[in-house]
């Protein structure tokens, strides 16, 4: 719901991260096919867009800041001819909004050139690129994409595989990854151990070739069937010799993030199995068990919180209604709005319909809350509408923790309910009754995965890939840490003093 809408503006959510795709297909336009899958995949990141194309010999990249319509045009896809592509849509996470973040980046082994992307963050960056530095390789882009990227060409040129370049690389790269690869007539796939963002493996029909992407919804668009997803710690090679698997790294305890089913992912893609829609509708059956509330309508803030709404009505008994409407074309723009606009917020974005709420009790089905402005001014405009109550439920648990794999979240200090109890947060937000699933309760919503396991970090401050003291120190300190840091400095200053 607070996804930010203009740069230079923070974000009031769990920010989506990034997707890849790719695809081996020698008698396919797979520049244009990449463009398809890349808008499938654009809800995962807005800022940039970019294609690498192999044909046999070498490779093309086109890319650039803004929407995949924007960046490519007829006469841009035309130019891209091969048999083996990779692209990438980004938000980012990591080092700065500039062309030259924009994935897919390009490296050169010899002579022979290379184009990778990558979805997820690394948390090992500053190390990996201290030694990058150490061993003479010049960095541009300053992300921890581009320093996997040069250790990749680093890696092949002394072993003279690139398989061997991307196994090494997954040994001393640490984190959340799922990335993609071009050479001139091969793709890669692979994905970190811990398979924390998601990458799955199609099949095109009639022989045509095969596509990873990010998400199903990639596959669905360019009609490829869903085969698997690729397995943590595994190497997918596809060529004109088939498909190949083989271990990266070892797999450790599965750790898929939960938060892909309650918001970034698309309701029609399904991640290890498990139908999105489907578990989000879950979500909101087994909120209205664990907070019901006497009310006349169910509201879902739209899109994700539609089908969690309707999850919530069906178990509860309580009427569905439409009665918040999204404004589809205002999303993430480059466009800044002036100060007059800027002051509508939310409205930009969406808009109640007074008809149907006027006069009743409302139970509104959001997917999170991470510093409550937006909340507070969603509240505020349903009541303007003519709301009599408003009872908040959130499909997911409290964002407690700040993430570390590839989401843009704030530290602890920012997030609302770090720093306030549950009456706090209903009298800022200024709902009639805020509650939200229990971390039981989100995991019971996903039935279906084949392999059980998710990182739940946001919530319960548990990594399963630990975090360097580095990184975390101010993080993770909430509002009333600082306070005591505070006193602790003022009482040390007046000791000294004294
Ligand atoms: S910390 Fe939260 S948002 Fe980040 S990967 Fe884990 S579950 Fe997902």
């Amino acid at each position: 719901m607070g996804t930010a809408m203009f740069p230079g503006e923070r974000p009031d959510r769990l920010e989506e991260e990034c997707a890849v795709f790719g695809v081996y297909a020698p008698r396919d336009d797979v520049a244009r096919m990449t463009c398809f899958g890349l808008q499938a995949l654009q809800h995962r990141g807005q800022e940039s867009a970019g294609i690498a194309v192999g044909d046999g010999e070498t490779i093309t990249v086109e890319k650039d800041l803004g929407l995949v319509t924007q960046v490519f045009s007829e006469s841009s896809l035309a130019a891209l001819q091969g048999k083996v592509a990779v692209g990438h849509v980004r938000y980012s996470t990591s080092g700065g909004t500039n062309w030259e973040a924009a994935q897919p980046h390009i490296s050169a082994i010899d002579d022979v050139l290379i184009a990778m992307a990558h979805n997820g963050t690394l948390v090992n960056t500053k190390r990996l690129r201290a030694q990058i530095v150490d061993a003479g390789i010049q960095l541009r882009a300053g992300t921890d994409s581009e320093a996997a990227a040069k250790l990749i060409g680093k890696f092949t040129q002394e072993t003279h595989h690139l398989r061997e370049g991307i196994r090494k690389t997954m040994e001393m790269i640490e984190g959340a990854y799922a990335m993609v690869l071009a050479s001139p007539d091969t793709l890669y796939a692979w994905r970190d151990p811990s398979g924390i963002r998601p990458l799955c493996l199609g099949e095109l029909p009639n022989g045509r070739g095969w596509v990873v992407a990010s998400e199903t919804c990639g596959l669905d668009i360019v009609g490829a069937r869903y085969v698997r997803d690729i397995e943590p710690g595994e190497i997918v090679r596809i060529n004109d010799q088939g498909v190949f698997s083989e271990r990266g790294v070892e797999p450790r305890a599965y750790a898929a993030c939960i938060f892909e089913y309650v918001y970034f992912a698309r309701p029609d893609s399904v991640l290890d199995g498990q139908s999105v829609y489907q578990a989000r509708r879950n979500m909101g059956r087994i909120l209205a068990r664990e907070a019901p509330v006497e009310a006349d309508l169910v509201l879902g803030v739209p899109d994700s919180g539609t089908p969690s709404a309707m999850g919530y009505a069906a178990e509860s008994g309580i009427e569905y209604a439409d009665g918040i409407i999204k404004n589809r074309y205002v999303g993430r723009t480059f466009i800044a709005p002036t100060q007059e606009l800027r002051q509508l917020g939310i409205r930009l974005k969406l808009n109640p319909l007074p008809s149907v709420i006027a006069g009743k009790r409302l139970v509104v089905i959001d997917d999170s809350i991470v510093r409550g402005n937006t909340s507070k001014k969603l509240v505020a405009m349903l009541r303007d509408a003519g709301a009599a109550e408003v009872h908040l439920r959130i499909v997911s648990p409290e964002v407690l923790w700040p993430c570390f794999y590839g989401i843009d979240t704030d530290t602890r200090e920012q997030l609302i309910a770090a720093n306030m109890s549950h009456e706090e947060m209903r009298s800022f937000i200024g709902c009639d009754s805020v509650a939200f699933i229990s971390v039981e309760g989100l995991r019971a919503s996903i039935p279906d995965v084949k392999t059980p396991g998710f990182c739940e970090a946001c919530f319960t401050g548990n990594y399963p890939v630990e975090i360097p003291a580095s990184t975390v120190r101010d993080s993770f300190k909430t509002k009333a840490d600082f306070a005591r840091d505070f006193e602790k400095e003022s009482a040390d200053s007046s000791i000294a003093l004294a």
